[in-house]
């Protein structure tokens, strides 16, 4: 069965060509160089992650019960010991289990940028991209250091005046802006705890100088809201919107704690939320207002958001824990559906990282394409497929299409050796831990 985001099409196929999607249909498929015979699965749009860390994936299992506070501080000296070969590998893994679980498109903000340390974000980028992953690289920041009242150690964070310098260098290095483009960069001071106003203001002016989008982390706790309205007198979203950070430019992780009037915000400036609901349940950190968030007419995405508050980084995963975490949030089976899930997973993800061009299957559109099995044990003879993928724990993605090439076949990934990349990230993991 073909979903296209909008149709469910009964022996559906997609013909691609140039990395775009020349024709959808049903029926007997038009003659083509090369064939995937999907008839045991259900294939989609490739899903989209709209948060992530990668360089995370090295640091997995730390302060497995804490809060989001008590988990940066215990973390951030470790950070503090990352280079560009760390996060070459962290990336390399975090990308391929991104790949393996059916996700096309995936942005990363990479916010650590250690002293002395040359190459970080130029070793992430080329990881993700020769994995075959279409990527949207955030350059993230950190500026407010312990010593001025932020929360990380003044060892992780920089000056602002090389952080904007560095930013527009990366912009001007990897931002693609034409339709299809595999990677595009945003600007992305880390949250309103680890980064000045002045930063934040400037950020969004580089990057509305640049035409790129603005991310950051907005109303993931309660701690995050009182510092905000302790150092600065405001809310989390009233502070940014103060400083220029709302509009169809800029998405927010997160979102958890809105107010009524801020949900109404989002969808009336038409700012993009990526909802990570197995962080927010790792971290204890609330529930994002989904529901509200679409009836309002908001963008919401779905994130993996970096693999130490998650363990993992498989969207198809996200998709489930947001249909299974909204219904207990309101006591309701209706408050999401299976398809609503699905679409969070795709086009939702895709409005959040301003691309117009993904997250459905139609004529023009990228040729990005997830394939999941339910031919197997854990998902044949179930009735309505869409629902039963959403509603049971995903499986690996069957097969995986990025730009019309096949970049995952019978499950397993073309484009790198998963257990060399297994056997590296153990490495660099214990590396980080034994130093610790
Ligand atoms: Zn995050």
């Amino acid at each position: 069965m073909l979903w296209t985001g909008g149709q469910e099409i009964d022996g559906g196929w997609v013909l691609a060509r140039d990395g775009m999607v020349a024709e959808v249909g049903s029926g007997p498929p038009p003659k083509a160089d090369e064939v995937i015979d999907a008839a045991n699965c259900v294939a989609m749009p490739g899903l989209v992650n709209a948060h992530d860390h990668m360089y995370q994936w090295a640091t997995r299992g730390y302060v497995p019960d804490g809060t989001l506070f008590e988990w940066l501080r215990a973390l951030y000296p470790v950070w503090a010991r990352i280079d560009a070969d760390t996060v070459r590998v962290a990336a390399r893994a975090a990308a391929a289990r991104l790949l393996l679980s059916g996700c096309t498109l995936s942005t990363d903000h990479h916010y650590v940028f250690p002293h002395g340390k040359p190459g970080i974000f130029q070793a992430l980028v080329e990881a993700v991209l020769e994995l075959g992953l279409r990527f949207h690289p955030c350059r993230g920041s950190m500026s407010l250091g312990e010593s001025k009242g932020g929360l990380p150690p003044d060892s992780v964070v920089e000056e602002e005046d090389p952080i904007l310098i560095h930013t527009e260098a990366m912009i001007a290095r990897y931002h693609d802006p034409k339709p299809g483009a595999m990677t595009r960069v945003a600007v992305a001071p880390c949250s309103p705890f680890s980064v000045t106003p002045q930063l934040m203001r400037a950020s969004a002016e580089l990057a509305r100088k640049h035409g790129v989008r603005l991310h950051t982390h907005v109303a993931e706790t309660i701690d995050e809201e009182h510092f905000c309205l302790e150092t600065f007198g405001r809310r989390p979203v009233d502070l940014m919107e103060d400083l220029g950070w709302t509009g169809d430019d800029v998405w927010y992780a997160h979102g958890i704690h809105l107010s009524d009037g801020e949900v109404n915000l989002m969808a009336a400036t038409s700012t993009g939320v990526a909802h990570c609901p197995s962080s927010n349940m790792r971290l204890g950190a609330g529930v994002c207002r989904v529901e509200d968030l679409l009836r309002a007419g908001a963008r919401v995405g779905l994130g993996v958001d970096g693999s130490a508050s998650n363990e993992d980084a498989n969207i198809a995963m996200e998709a489930h824990q947001a249909l299974l975490l909204a219904r207990a949030h309101r006591a309701s089976p209706t408050a999401l559906d299976a398809r609503t899930a699905w679409r969070l997973a795709t086009k939702g993800g895709a409005d959040c990282l301003g691309r117009d061009d993904c997250g459905t299957l139609e004529e023009g559109k990228c040729a990005d394409i997830a394939c999941f099995r339910v031919d197997d044990l854990a998902h044949v003879g179930i009735k309505d497929l869409l629902a039963g993928l959403a509603l049971a724990p995903p499986a690996r993605a069957e097969t995986v299409v990025v730009n019309g090439r096949v970049v995952v076949r019978d499950g397993r990934l073309l484009t790198g050796d998963e257990d060399e990349i297994a056997r590296e990230i153990l490495a660099t993991s214990e590396r980080l831990a034994t130093t610790d």
